[in-house]
């Protein structure tokens, strides 16, 4: 049956709490024509959350019932809290080799490989395209800036959410536009027994880094699943346009400085303030019928 409404943004509202949805709702009068009159509707959180969106998301790609088998986490401002280095390290690096950059260039580029960052960037202020030793000396820098800064700290409730899908059965994924290397050699030691090589695609992996959907197309063909199996998490607007390209169903983190619609817009069906708000609510993903 079609849902009366479509929810596509965060609720805030507390844990168990009913939420009141005013709907109008067109009936038949005895005399022909239609009334319109307002119906008081009282809808589970749950609904709101998750169920409305996947149900419209997968009756627009006319996929069958959605079973959650594997979820395909981004890395920096998912598990890692981390985005907020990167800013200051992308902004000294790109500032050192003479190229206007801030911390708002970094939030939207985010997800970018370096490469393409460091690109984009000479392309669009000096008019061509960047030579291979830019691109190396400038992301040596940025890394060199970033671990300077000390360690990257997990993202609060990061761990406690994979055990809990680990617990599940379902697979889990990192896909990553980064090329660093303690970073993504980290994740064992941070999220121990999580992470598997053969579960993962980083810079090193991929051709075309994000908002390409080959990074998240290459980790559906891992997972040997179908798009309906998949839900992607992603903090940042060049990353959930990957998981859109890729027709995957996106819960965006807004973890960072960015607006929400900014993540809905990109096309993330849902949209939640912070990884202990998606770890709460997890539960309330409709549950796997196979
Ligand atoms: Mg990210």
């Amino acid at each position: 049956m079609p849902l009366p409404f479509e929810a596509t943004r965060e609720d805030k509202s507390s844990e168990g709490k009913q939420k009141n949805v005013f709907i109008e709702n067109r009936v038949a009068t005895p005399f022909g024509g239609h009334n319109k009159i307002p119906i008081f509707a009282v809808l589970n959180e749950a609904l709101i959350m998750f169920e409305a969106p996947i149900k419209n998301f997968s009756r627009n790609k006319a996929f069958p019932n959605w079973e959650l088998k594997a979820v395909f986490f981004d890395m920096d401002g998912v598990l890692y809290d981390s985005m907020h280095m990167h800013a200051r390290a992308w902004t000294q690096a790109m500032q050192d080799a003479g190229l206007a950059f801030d911390a708002q260039d970094c939030y939207l580029n985010e997800g970018r490989t370096g490469n393409a960052t460091i690109n984009n960037a000479i392309v669009q202020q000096w008019g061509r395209e960047a030579t291979e030793e830019e691109k190396q000396s400038i992301y040596a820098s940025k890394s060199a800036y970033f671990n300077a800064q000390g360690p990257v700290r997990p993202m609060p409730f990061a761990l406690e959410l994979l055990r809990l899908i680990r617990s599940e059965g379902k697979q889990i994924f990192v896909v990553t536009g980064s090329g660093q290397r303690d970073l993504i050699d980290g994740l064992n030691r941070d999220f121990p027994d999580i992470f598997h090589p053969d579960r993962m695609v980083t810079a090193f992996d991929v051709k075309h880094g994000k908002p390409h959907p080959e990074p998240y197309l290459m980790a559906l063909g891992k997972s040997g699943l179908e798009p309906w199996q998949v839900l992607v998490v992603e903090n940042a607007p060049l990353g959930v346009q990957s998981a859109a390209a890729a027709g995957l169903f996106c819960i965006g983190l807004n973890t960072g400085p960015l607006a929400p619609e900014v993540l809905s817009e990109s096309g993330a069906q849902v949209v939640l303030d912070s990884m202990q708000s998606l770890y709460e609510h997890w539960h309330r993903l409709p549950a796997d019928k196979s």
